[in-house]
């Protein structure tokens, strides 16, 4: 029982009712082949409902009314402000249903209900809100040419956006693309991740509840290379936005460039540096932050501050006071409202990060806590708040993206050698400095080769401000006014004026 809110989550999962059939053209329907595939829970492995299994067939049949709408204008062609009511009133529904979309969401990725209720169901209403809000107060250009000419330069939507997303934030990542897209006046087939596949397609509903024309927003579960491949390959697609791992990242930059060239965004993995050096202000704040963020949402998270670098002459202090917050993300039933730190998104994921553990452990670095399975009873993945110290930056650990609840502490002696450690990655996502000495801040914060620098905090987040990767850790990004760079085509049109 929620003792907040009185709400008690377990029965209200077992009284929900799941559709987990595609949407195309403003209908729920089933794939055109008729299959479908299993969803289960990571909370207890057990079967949420079958899944529409989409693939090449539903992908032409999703684009070809997604390009009709678009054509026919009927959403691209209301004005700003029309589209900006439509899209206010998306997130009104989003927040009127927050208990159904969070339960959702924990049920199907297992991140605890608190955080699905109060950050990812947030979240999500209020990218929508924010990009319906800004859509009308954005100006077009005229350039300074000569008097007896008139160059403007207007932004129009790019057409068809196919969005592929993971399943960490399923709703958040979904929200982040398909906002500034519709805002932008785009037509939008989504792709979310068939490990969390139900909330994406729910707010496919809410958004025809709300009034986006039929057709202008599709949502097609399905596996990446059955579902996503064909919508990143299509020819009639003109952007793809993508948000994954690297790897899936490379590969839909070739099949833009097989097929006809499309706009191809990439919002990759990461492996941040978080670096604390003996003048911070406040270790307390540092440990608190630096725990939180690497263990929230089970360590599934691109930013997550997964290398912890620390001055040698305060690190067993620091690494005492980062151990002391681990009580805090000790897993526990996801549907209980005092869990923190829920289950990993599938047994796939469990083990991938135990054979990380395991590889940490063989190359010599030295385990402090965690490191195990618990809950094993309930059928359900889950994986103790893990924690190694002695790390060095080649160890497998701390290359290579685990993405779950693992921190790898690596000691440094000199400024130069902790800039140098942290940009010795092929990630550049986030980052962050602890320091008391306002230049070394900023010149710690200049030279760190990331998208976000983080100075004495790791846990900022706002919609206003823009989120994606140096390096490979991705191209283009989400959130803020730029976001709409990725959505629209940038025209000029000259006029004679004589
Ligand atoms: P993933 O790359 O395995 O899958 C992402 C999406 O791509 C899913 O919808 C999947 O079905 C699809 N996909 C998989 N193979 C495909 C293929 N061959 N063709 C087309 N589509 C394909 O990633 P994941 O495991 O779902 O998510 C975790 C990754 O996402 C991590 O690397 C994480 O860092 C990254 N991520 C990045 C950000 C960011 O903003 N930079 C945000 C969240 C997650």
């Amino acid at each position: 029982m929620d003792s907040k809110n009185m709400i008690d989550w377990h029965a209200r999962a077992k009284a929900l009712k799941i559709d987990g059939r595609a949407l195309i053209n403003g209908k729920r329907v089933n794939a055109v082949d008729g299959q479908t595939f299993e969803c289960f829970s990571p909370i207890d492995n057990r079967k949420l409902t079958d899944v529409a299994s989409c693939k090449a067939a539903d992908v032409d049949l999703a684009v070809s009314v997604a390009r009709a709408a678009f054509n026919d204008r009927r959403w691209a062609g209301l004005s700003p402000k029309e589209r900006k009511q439509t899209m206010i009133r998306f997130a009104d529904l989003i927040l009127k249903n927050k208990e159904e979309l969070a339960l959702l969401e924990t049920l199907d990725m297992g991140k605890p209900i608190t955080a699905s209720l109060n950050s990812d169901v947030n979240s999500a209403a209020n990218t929508l809100r924010w990009f319906g809000e800004a859509i009308d107060k954005v100006y077009d250009e005229i350039a300074p040419t000569a008097d007896n000419t008139l160059a403007m330069i207007t932004r129009e939507p790019i057409g068809v956006v196919g969005a592929i997303v993971p399943w960490n934030y399923p709703m958040a990542m979904a929200a982040w693309k398909i906002a500034p897209a519709l805002a932008a006046g785009n037509s939008v087939v989504l792709k979310p991740s068939e490990k969390s596949p139900l909330t994406a397609l729910r707010l496919g509903d809410l958004a025809l509840e709300a009034g986006i024309p039929a057709g202008v927003l599709n949502v097609l579960p399905g596996f990446g290379p059955d579902a996503g491949s064909p919508l990143a390959l299509h020819m009639d697609v003109d952007c793809i936005a993508f948000t994954g791992s690297t790897a899936v990242g490379k590969k839909i930059q070739v099949m833009a460039g097989q097929s006809n060239l499309k706009r191809a965004w990439c919002e990759l993995g990461g492996k941040s540096p978080n670096i604390v050096f003996a003048d911070c202000a406040d270790l307390d704040r540092a440990a608190e932050a630096s725990a939180g963020s690497i263990f929230y949402n089970q360590g599934e998270s691109c930013n997550a501050p997964s290398r912890l670098l620390v001055e040698r002459s305060i690190k067993d202090e620091f690494v005492r006071k980062v151990l002391a917050e681990l009580k805090n993300y000790q897993p526990g039933n996801p549907l209980d409202a005092d869990t923190t730190m829920g289950a990993l998104v599938d047994c796939g994921q469990m083990e991938n990060v135990l054979k990380y553990i395991a590889s940490g452990k063989q190359q010599g670095a030295k385990m402090l806590a965690g490191g195990e399975r618990v809950r094993g009873e309930t059928g359900g993945f889950y994986i103790s708040p893990t924690v190694f110290d002695e790390v060095t930056n080649d160890m497998t650990i701390a290359v290579e993206e685990i993405f779950g609840p693992v921190l790898s502490i690596i000691t440094f002696d000199t400024q130069e050698e902790a800039i140098r450690i942290a940009n010795d990655t092929h990630y550049g996502l986030a980052a962050a400095v602890w320091t008391r000495d306002i230049s070394r801040a900023h010149l710690v914060a200049k030279a760190l080769r990331a998208g976000t620098v983080h100075v004495n905090s790791y846990d900022e987040d706002d919609i206003t401000v823009p989120f994606g990767g140096y390096k490979q850790s991705g191209n283009g990004r989400d959130k803020s006014l730029h976001a709409l760079e990725k959505y629209t085509e940038l025209k000029t049109t000259w006029i004679r004026l004589a």
